[in-house]
This record gives C-alpha cells, sequence and structure tokens, in this order.
C-alpha cells in the first residue's frame, strides 16, 4: 500500500505502518486527506503491484548508511525512526525500487497477495502526540482468500448495523452534545426506562444476595484522595480541584473511601464481617479526548460499584459468592461466554507474600470450582492486590471488558480500619472492590450492541404499542392501552390518522416487541391481534390470555419474544 500510494503521490512521506489485529495501517505525512476516490486508485495501483510480482529483497545495513539513504529519498520520519534504534545494524526491504524501514518478516514476491480491502481513513498525529503534526492514515486487511476478506467485510456491515452511537440516535436512547459537554452522557426518556428498569434489577438482587445500599456524595475533599492514595497513582485521571470555602475538593473518581467512612461510622466486630456495601456510583474520570467513544469509554459514568469487608477466613466464600452472582446477573442479560484473566503479584506490591497468595489462590479456586477457563496474566495485578477480569462475549463474538473483582490489602491500612476478632484484639479486614457490569454507561452501549436494539421485552422502553386500523376503533383502542397501563406494561397509544401498515412499519423501525392491532373484527369479538417485531401474527386472542402471556415473559426477563400459541 506504501508502495501504490508513493507511486500516486510521490510528494507524500511515509512514517509507521504496522500490522494490528484487524489488518493494518499506514500514516502517511500528507496535508489533505484521502478521499474515497483515492482510495480507490490506490487499490487499483495495488492490483498492479500484486500482478507483477515483484520479489521482496531483505538487507541488514549500518544505521548511518541507512539514514543516508533515507535522508536521500525526503523520508525524514523514517530518518527519525532509525536515530532512536539502539542496534548498530538495521534492515531494510527493497520491492521494485521501493525502499522500506522494516524488522520483517515479509512475503517473497508481492503476488502472494491474494485479498485485501482498504477500509478507512482518519487522522493521527505523529507519534500519538496532539502536539505533533496530523498525518493521514489508511487503514486496511488483507486475507489468505476472497472467501475470508468477504466474510469478514460482511462482519464488518454487521457491526456497523449495531453500531450503538448510530442505534442510540435511531432508538432515541442517549444524547452526547457539545453544549454539555464531551464524554457526558445525556439519557433520553427511552434511554433511562431502560436504565431504570437494569438499576431496578440490580439493587433488588444485591438485596437479596445480602448487600446494603448506599448513596454517596459526588464531590469530597482533596485529602481524602491523599490519604487514599489516588492522588499518587491516579492523579492523571482526575479533573482539576475546585475551592468551597477555602478547601480543596474534588470530583470523585472512585467511589471507595466513601465505602470506608460507612465502615468506619460503627465498632466492627468478627460477628458483623463480612459487610457488602453497594452503590450505583457515578465517577468522573478525565479521559483524553481523543480517546472518548460514545458510551463507550466516557468521561462520568455510574458503576454497579460494591465493596466487602471480610476476615481472612471469609474471604475465599466471598469470592466464590461474587463469582457466583456476577455469572448470575451477566447471564440474565443473555451473555454466557466469557474470557476471564486472573492478574497475580506484580514486583511491586503492598501486603503480606501470604495474604497474596491466599487470595490469588481463592480467585482461582472459585473460577475452577465452576469449570470457567481463564487465563493467568502474571504480574499484571495491581500494586495493592490480585484481581479477576471478566469480558463478555456478545452475539458477533465480540469481547467486551465488563466485570471485575479486586482484592485490596491496601486502603484498609492506608485508612487503618479495623475489627475486634474472638480473640478480643484488633484485626485487619480485607477488602474486595467489585463492579459486574462495569459502568451502566458501557453496559448499555454493549446491550445496544449484543440485541441491535432489539431488547428483550423485560428492558424494551416500550413493550406493547396499541394502534388503531381506521378511526372507529380509537376508543376500543384507547381501553385496551389502559388495560395494559394498568397491568404495569410500558404501552403506547398510536390512533394518528394513518394507515396501519405505517404504524406497524414504525414500530417494527423503533423494536417495539409487540404490537396490538384493533379493528372491526377486534371490537366486535371483545378481542385482540398482536403481532411481533419479527412478522409473527396472531388473530383474535382474549386480551387476559396476552397479559398473562407478556407478564410471564417479563417477570422471567426471557431473551427472545415469541407469539404466544
Ligand atoms: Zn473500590
Amino acid at each position: 500500500m506504501a508502495h501504490a500510494v508513493k507511486e500516486l503521490f510521490p510528494q507524500v512521506k511515509v512514517t509507521i505502518g504496522p500490522a494490528i489485529e484487524e489488518g493494518f495501517y499506514y500514516d502517511f505525512d500528507k496535508d489533505e486527506p484521502f478521499t474515497e476516490e483515492d482510495l480507490k486508485k490506490i487499490e487499483k495501483k495495488m492490483q498492479e503491484i500484486i500482478k507483477s510480482k515483484k520479489p521482496f529483497t531483505r538487507k541488514e545495513i549500518s544505521k548511518q548508511e541507512a539514514i543516508k539513504i533515507f535522508e536521500s529519498i525526503g523520508e525524514t520520519y523514517k530518518v527519525e525512526i532509525i536515530n532512536e534504534i539502539e542496534d548498530d545494524k538495521v534492515s531494510i526491504y527493497e520491492e521494485d525500487g521501493f525502499i522500506d524501514l522494516c524488522r520483517g518478516p515479509h512475503i517473497p514476491h508481492t503476488g502472494i497477495v491474494k485479498a485485501f480491502k482498504l477500509l478507512s481513513v482518519a487522522g493521527a498525529y505523529w507519534r500519538g502526540d496532539e502536539r505533533n503534526k496530523m498525518l493521514q492514515r489508511i487503514y486496511g486487511t488483507a486475507f489468505p482468500t476472497k472467501e475470508e476478506l468477504e466474510e469478514y467485510l460482511k462482519f464488518l456491515e454487521e457491526i456497523k448495523k449495531r453500531d450503538h452511537r448510530r442505534l442510540g440516535k435511531q432508538l432515541k436512547l442517549f444524547e452526547i452534545s457539545d453544549e454539555i459537554g464531551p464524554g457526558l452522557i445525556i439519557w433520553l426518556p427511552n434511554g433511562a426506562i431502560i436504565r431504570k428498569v437494569v438499576e431496578d434489577f440490580w439493587k433488588d438482587e444485591h438485596i437479596k444476595a445480602g448487600y446494603q445500599l448506599l448513596y454517596t456524595p459526588h464531590i469530597a475533599k482533596l485529602d481524602l484522595w491523599g490519604k487514599s492514595g489516588h492522588l499518587d497513582f491516579y492523579r492523571e485521571n482526575m479533573f482539576s480541584s475546585m475551592q468551597i470555602d477555602e478547601v480543596a475538593y474534588q470530583l470523585k473518581p472512585m467511589n471507595c473511601p466513601f465505602h470506608i467512612q460507612v465502615y468506619k461510622s460503627e465498632l466492627r466486630s468478627y460477628r458483623d464481617l463480612p459487610l457488602r456495601f453497594a452503590e450505583l456510583g457515578t465517577v468522573y474520570r478525565y479521559e483524553r479526548s481523543g480517546v472518548l467513544h460514545g458510551l463507550l469509554r466516557v468521561r462520568g459514568f455510574t458503576q454497579d460499584d460494591a465493596h466487602i469487608f471480610c476476615t481472612e477466613e471469609n474471604l475465599e466464600e466471598e469470592i466464590q459468592k461474587v463469582l457466583d452472582f456476577t455469572v448470575f446477573i451477566l447471564s440474565t442479560f443473555g451473555f454466557k461466554d466469557y474470557e476471564i484473566y486472573i492478574s497475580t503479584r506484580p514486583e511491586k506490591y503492598v501486603g503480606t507474600l501470604e495474604n497474596w497468595n491466599r487470595a490469588t489462590d481463592a480467585l482461582e479456586q472459585a473460577l475452577k470450582k465452576r469449570n470457567l477457563p481463564y487465563q493467568i496474566d502474571p504480574g499484571e495485578g495491581v500494586f495493592y492486590g490480585p484481581k479477576i477480569d471478566i469480558k463478555i462475549k456478545d452475539v458477533l463474538n465480540r469481547a467486551w471488558q465488563c466485570s471485575t473483582i479486586q482484592v485490596d490489602f491496601n486502603i484498609p491500612e492506608r485508612f487503618d480500619i479495623t475489627y475486634r476478632g474472638r480473640d478480643g484484639q484488633e484485626h485487619r479486614p480485607i477488602m474486595i472492590h467489585r463492579a459486574l457490569m462495569g459502568s451502566l454507561e458501557r453496559f448499555m452501549g454493549v446491550l445496544i450492541e449484543h440485541y441491535a436494539g432489539a431488547f428483550p421485552t423485560w428492558l424494551s422502553p416500550v413493550q406493547v404499542e396499541v394502534m388503531s386500523i381506521s378511526e372507529k376503533h380509537v376508543e376500543y383502542s384507547r381501553k385496551v392501552y389502559e388495560t395494559f397501563l394498568k397491568e404495569g406494561i410500558r404501552a403506547k397509544l398510536n390512533i394518528e390518522n394513518e394507515k396501519i401498515g405505517y404504524k406497524i412499519r414504525q414500530a417494527t423501525l423503533e423494536k417495539i416487541p409487540y404490537m396490538v392491532i384493533l379493528g372491526e373484527k377486534e371490537i366486535e369479538s371483545g378481542k385482540i391481534t398482536v403481532r411481533s417485531r419479527n412478522g409473527e401474527n396472531l388473530e383474535l386472542i382474549g386480551i387476559e390470555f396476552f397479559l398473562d402471556f407478556i407478564i410471564k415473559e417479563i417477570r422471567e426477563k426471557k431473551q427472545i419474544e415469541e407469539v404466544p400459541k
């Protein structure tokens, strides 16, 4: 690709172009962005180069020699890169007069390339630093066969269709507005009702699982964050502090220190433990504007957070409980496949070796007992304790980081919290931080893409749309609509003066699970006709019968709706 670009745009400079998981990219120093037309031309030129089957020749030369070569052809970025290489020698590849710096290896000749496609263009700063020049990046991908490429392109189409930013707009779920600020989510009514359903479910299940629910403030004195250690190891993710009555306050990046305060609000004995505090806690973290992405990467979000305080003896059982609870919550949303990682002790750590081993062991045992496959990330734990990270797999088999279970030996120490043991002495509790969905914002983004916006009935903003065929049926429609409302079903009434076909199309676009269509026949028989969003029809059924059916579907949080039989 770089060769083709240089042939077509000789004034452009090449910079770096690595292989990435989904293909490759190359950054070019060019003032104007590449257009769609440019990409087509580049692809055509690439085809010519492939047809010519030109060999790639590798040469190992001294740095000095390499610098001379790249200087002579005006490739100043390459010179900059070579100057930073520590070895004395570098390797270059030559192909039909085009020279590039590369560690290799390469295919023997260009004819080996069988199927490729240039996918998109984007701006990218030299070395990812916004103080540097903006370069023009071209993304592409390549496969050994045309069939595999086709399959991948179809997959990309599917991803595009499911893009939560697009569906978020189409289904009026959320908004991110420049007027409010980047990375800050406005939940529109349709998104807000889904969030409410998720929150209610989350809270009810936490109470059942022995958690106590909390609410804590969004700001606290800056000193608190010094004591917790966040100012030392988390500062770059925190917003600037603000002055209130000449005291510095900080927007919270975490909920932990507040939950410590709740722990400290009473004297604790071993009989009180484990204590499980849960909060849908909204936190604010600084993210560079370039990495913000819809609901997935934001600056303000609500963690489904909890902190468990337990003794060394409780630890294993508590971890098992958290893990089982995590799997229960995730599978309710239809996520049954996970990628699980255990991160173990890094070189620098706090706490005793014995506790680290005990905690890491407990994490591993919990996964083993449930036959959940996992990988170990050696030394990748945070300095304060080992952790489990769980990525959920969506219908397209994409992995999303959501749940985390972290053991912490540090914060209890820093805040000097204790409990009175059986022996009458003061002991230090162990703390577990855990989030199951991660954050409501991110989880919503994943849900939208997983379901492609067609939420199961229990989550759908509107569960039933009642529509009249003509003006004569308005009164009956209103009556049926009110029956649904009374039963707690989220219903919508459509008595607009439109053709029924149009109403059905609209409701289908809005991905409403059930349409109740009312006309002459329905009024005469006192029954209803139900149509599901996938087009199945059931004519003239009793309203009581359908109510029983849909209420059961919602209560059981079924994944897929079906027409009652
Ligand atoms: Zn925490």
